[in-house]
């Protein structure tokens, strides 16, 4: 059987789609972090360095701010109100915690404290440029009125109209500034110098920290011997920077064999300054290591995360594979596995036939076959028996059959084959085989098996619809016939549209009396050749046609149209005998009746109303049921035939030996005839030992109580076997044939002469 695919190829392509994406992310964390490590020196020592920039920044930017604001309050003097700002000065020294001293030079550079110190600064450089506009920190100067080391910083003051009437400026003991200048690249120690520089590079303030004795001082940063190493063209590219307003760059250089990094930040708020960092490279570079190894061991835990999801997700993938498949290993076994035969369900096989039928269609047949009268089987042989031989029959074909062909038991007994063919016969034959070895397979009883054929002609019809067709052809093999097959004919579709029309007709039909009751003469074999009564027969009389029964009961019986046509044919009986009784009083007039009423509970009581409306005794009125009938259920055909000997009917079981009977059941039925079908007759004539089975049949049914009769008897020969082997009563063509009720009328008159049978030669022996 083959297995299905769960188109696999989606689920891949999720895990490759997964594993391209992780790629990818990958590639550009790899591509970042190696870019990252190559700016890494540079920006995280930049970024180091800018921190302490922005805090150096941040502090005289705050001190400028503050002598802004105090400057802004004169906004509206023509000149410096000496004498009102001098308490106003010593308010703002008080707030200014970070500031020595803080002090007024009008644009002469006359001072105004809160000291009231008197001097003029107007030859300080920082007054030149306060009162030019520029914001200005200077160099650290010897302060007069405290003899101490200060820096200045001072800001212009806008009088009316924007006029500078003046400056303002903050006085701060030079290790305020100096003691923030120098910075830590490893976080603790400081290990680095820093400056305060102008845009000519002078510098103006500078740290505590000594780098190394040999590291040169210098006034001028562009004038420095560190920078002899550093070609022209970055030196030229260092000094425009410092023109920008707030830029920031790094240099390296070598001095005395020993690596130097120059960092520095120009100050966005004030233009004329710069913070310049200078490190030795090995402490910069051991941080910027650092941050290398951080940034390598987080790729690396990166990439193992990275391949533990992919692992993961390919477990999962692969687990949840495994388990849909074995689900749906599971699904399609119940789906395409037929739990009794352990083969191709109905859905497997349109699967597989598909698939066959793509390539060569017309090399195939669709051949349909089932057991007739299999439920027969399971009731008498019991369920598990019955399915046994679905079992063995399942094996025989898969036995019979080519890979290239394939077979299913589509449902309870009934199997389809799509068969290989060259030709009509050949297909013959493979059926024929396949019986013989079905019938080998079964010892218990022989099976008889029903096949149509339908050769695939058109790819466009369904396989639905093949089996229909092959179906139609098997309902073509008449039942009780041995094992047969019918190939599917156009004209078989044309049989059942006939049925179609039997349908439409049929009601119409027996309101205008078209159905009639044809009767057959019965005979004693005593010895003479008495009548002892008819069997009564039905049949369509159209346009003057007659129709017989095998036409039409089936489809009756399907439909259940054959109800109201028995009893029809009952009442029709019942007039006859009552117009017959004063020719023959005690006329035994057998009424054949479908195994369909076995399902009415009130069957029995129903045939009693007729004849009781006709006063008719049931005594007259023998019911004749076929053995196949028990096929349904003994039990409910006990049940009715016990109600019919209770109402006074005679019971007969028809067709005896047509099917799967057995004596066993006999012994069971309240039956006062044993019908024995001419089926019996057709093997005795060459064979003893169905002799000896017909003699013993009938000499079992004598013992059980039960009249016997034998029908379809064609021959003298026949007639004289059955009077040999005791069989009571004949009905047969050799007597007489079905006939109207005005011929059977005659007879009973004694007027005919239908009956003639040399009555010497019954009494012979055989
Ligand atoms: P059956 O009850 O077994 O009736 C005997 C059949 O054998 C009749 O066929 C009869 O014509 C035929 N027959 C009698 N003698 C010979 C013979 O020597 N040679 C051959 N070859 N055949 C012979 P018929 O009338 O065609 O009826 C066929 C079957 O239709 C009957 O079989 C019976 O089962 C059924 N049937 C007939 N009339 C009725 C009816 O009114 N109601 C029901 N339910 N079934 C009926
Ligand atoms: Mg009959
Ligand atoms: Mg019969």
């Amino acid at each position: 059987m083959p297995k299905i695919k769960h188109k696999p190829e989606v689920m891949h392509l999720v895990v490759v789609v997964a594993v391209a994406i992780f790629i990818a992310l990958a590639s550009v964390f790899i591509y970042n972090t190696t870019s990252s490590i190559n700016k890494g020196v540079n920006q995280y020592s930049d970024r180091l360095a800018s921190q302490k920039s922005n805090f150096v920044k941040n502090t005289i930017s705050y001190e400028v701010k503050l002598l802004v604001n105090f400057s802004a309050c004169l906004a509206n003097y023509k000149t410096i109100p000496s004498g009102i700002i001098v308490k106003d000065i010593a308010a703002l020294e008080k707030s200014i915690t970070t500031a020595e001293a803080i002090f007024i030079a009008d644009e002469n550079g006359d001072v105004i404290s809160s000291k009231n110190v008197s001097m003029n600064v107007s030859h300080r450089e920082y007054f030149r440029n306060g009162i030019k506009g520029k914001v200005c920190v200077s160099k650290p100067l010897y302060s007069e009125p405290d003899g101490k080391m200060v820096n200045f910083i001072s800001v212009p003051i806008y009088g009316d109209y924007k006029r500078i009437i003046g400056i303002v400026v903050g006085v701060y003991e030079e290790h305020i500034f100096s003691d923030m200048l120098d910075m830590s690249f490893s976080g603790g120690e400081k290990d680095s110098n820093g400056y305060i520089l102008n845009n000519n590079g002078e510098v103006i303030m500078h740290g505590n920290y000594v780098l190394g004795d040999d590291v040169p001082q210098f006034d001028s940063f562009f004038s420095s011997e560190l920078l002899g190493d550093v070609s022209e063209t970055d030196i030229a590219t260092v000094r425009d920077n410092f023109m920008k307003l707030g830029s920031s760059g790094i240099i390296k250089t070598t001095y005395n064999n020993e690596r130097y990094v120059i960092i520095y930040d120009g100050f966005s708020e004030i233009d004329d300054l710069h913070y310049l960092v200078i490190a030795k490279d090995d402490v910069v570079s051991a941080q910027t290591n650092s941050f290398i190894s951080k940034s390598i061991i987080m790729y690396i835990f990166f990439i193992v995360v990275l391949l533990l999801v992919i692992v993961a997700y390919i477990l999962i993938v692969r687990l949840t594979f495994k388990r849909l498949k074995s689900a749906n290993e599971r699904i399609s076994r119940i789906a395409y596995v037929d739990s009794l035969t352990g083969y191709s369900t109905w859905d497997k096989f349109v699967l597989d036939a598909k698939k066959l039928l793509q390539y060569d269609y017309r090399r195939y047949a669709l051949v349909s076959f089932d057991i007739d009268k299999f439920k027969a089987i399971n009731d008498m042989y019991g369920h598990d028996e019955g399915n046994r031989v679905l079992k063995l029959i399942a094996d025989t074909v898969n036995r019979n059959i080519e890979n290239t062909e394939t077979f299913s038991r589509i449902n309870s007994d009934n199997y389809y084959i799509l068969m290989l063919y060259h030709d009509d016969s050949q297909i013959s034959e493979r059926i024929r085989n396949l019986i013989q070895a079905i019938e080998y397979e079964i010892t218990e009883f022989v099976p008889v098996l029903s096949f149509g054929v339908y050769r695939i002609l058109d790819s466009n019809v369904s396989i639905r619809r093949m089996g229909d067709l092959a179906d139609i052809a098997k309902r073509t093999v008449k039942y009780g016939d041995d094992s047969a097959y019918a190939f599917y004919t156009e004209s078989m579709l044309e049989s059942m549209r006939e049925e179609k029309r039997i349908e439409n007709e049929m009601q119409n039909a027996l309101d205008m009396h078209e159905f009639c009751v044809f009767y057959q003469p019965k005979v004693s074999l005593d010895g003479n050749v008495n009548l002892t009564g008819a069997e009564a027969l039905v049949r369509w009389i159209k346009d003057g046609n007659v129709i017989s029964p095998g036409k039409f009961i089936p489809l009756f019986e399907r439909n259940r149209f054959i109800v109201k046509l028995d009893f029809y044919i009952m009442d029709q009986v019942c007039i006859k005998i009552k117009q017959w009784q004063k020719y023959y009083k005690d006329l035994l007039i057998s009424v054949n009746m479908s195994r369909v009423h076995l399902k009415d509970p009130q069957f029995a009581e129903k045939l009693y109303s007729i004849c009781a409306s006709h006063n008719v005794s049931p005594s007259n009125i023998e019911i004749e049921i076929t053995e196949s009938a028990a096929y349904e259920s003994l039990e409910t055909l006990v049940n009715v035939f016990r109600e019919l000997k209770e109402y006074g009917f005679n019971i007969s079981i028809d067709d005896f030996g047509s099917g799967y009977s057995s004596l066993n059941m006999l012994k069971d039925l309240p039956a006062d005839v044993l019908k024995i079908d001419r089926a019996f007759l057709a093997e005795t004539d060459s064979n003893k030992r169905a002799n000896d089975i017909l003699g013993h049949v009938i000499r079992m049914a004598s013992s059980l109580g039960m009249h016997t009769i034998c029908e379809g008897i064609e021959t003298d020969e026949q007639a004289k076997l059955l009077g040999g082997l005791g069989c009571e009563m004949a009905q047969g063509f050799y007597f007489a044939k079905p006939m109207p009720s005005d011929s059977f009328e005659e007879i009973l008159k004694g007027n005919s002469k239908t009956i003639n049978i040399p009555k010497e030669a019954l009494r012979e022996d055989t």
